[in-house]
């Protein structure tokens, strides 16, 4: 036998309420509330905009931004050209050439390495699936460009970043690991608590932005 779809009759409590309620209690405590938020946000309790881009928030370790390819000692790529990233990736963005390895240890290493950045979707499926930790993500997320071109990020782009510094690194299963092979000073950058409660129901701390010049490093 076909079970009873459970409905809610609202209108049963609506008429059980006093005139009372409805028409004067209801209106004071939503009215309450309002003046409630007005006066945080006229004292600054409540921030709930920042001034981008002078200021931006931090955003968390697992941030999936900009893809970076990590580096062996030596500064070669630790990619295998395994092809795993390049598999899982749903978006079919990912562009892998292997040659041979003159280490007969590694075996294969890219040769190129292309990353379409306008068709990534920012997913972190390539950094899951890579055996190496050899591509790892950025909490990078400012991507702009004036040509097509400039979206097809190389090995090179994707190996060197100055940007690093600045944004930090974000999504990377092994942390440990990555973080004992990418070498980078993250900047110094000024923080202040940001409380939230209106919009993002917690405290978060914003990073004021500072402008990264990588020949000064
Ligand atoms: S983040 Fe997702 S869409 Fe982008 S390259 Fe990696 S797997 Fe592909
Ligand atoms: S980045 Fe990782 S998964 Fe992709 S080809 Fe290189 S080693 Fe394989």
């Amino acid at each position: 036998m076909k079970k009873q779809a459970k409905v809610i009759d609202v209108s049963a409590r609506a008429e059980s309420e006093s005139s009372f309620t409805k028409g004067v209690l209801g209106p004071l405590v939503g009215m309450g509330l309002t003046i409630n938020r007005m006066v945080d946000n006229l004292t600054g309790k409540v921030n709930a905009t920042i001034r981008y881009p002078e200021e931006r928030r931090a955003y968390s370790d697992r941030y999936r931004g900009a893809h970076i390819l990590t580096a062996r000692e030596d500064g070669s790529p630790r990619c295998v050209a395994c092809y795993m990233c390049a598999t899982a990736c749903p978006a079919d963005c990912i562009y892998i050439e292997p040659a041979e390895h003159p280490d007969p240890l590694i075996e294969k290493y890219p040769a190129r390495f292309d990353i379409d950045m306008l068709r990534c979707v920012f997913c972190g499926f390539c950094v899951d699936a890579c055996p190496e930790e050899a591509i790892i993500m950025s909490r990078e997320s400012e991507l702009c460009a004036f040509t097509r071109e400039e979206t097809m990020w190389d090995i090179k782009r994707l190996m060197q970043r100055p940007e690093l510094p600045e944004f930090g690194l974000g999504y990377r299963p092994n942390q440990t690991l990555v973080d004992s092979t990418v070498k980078f000073t993250p900047k110094e950058k000024e923080k202040k608590k940001l409380a939230g409660r209106v919009t993002l129901k917690e405290d978060v701390e914003m990073i004021i932005h500072v402008t990264f010049d990588p020949t000064k490093d």
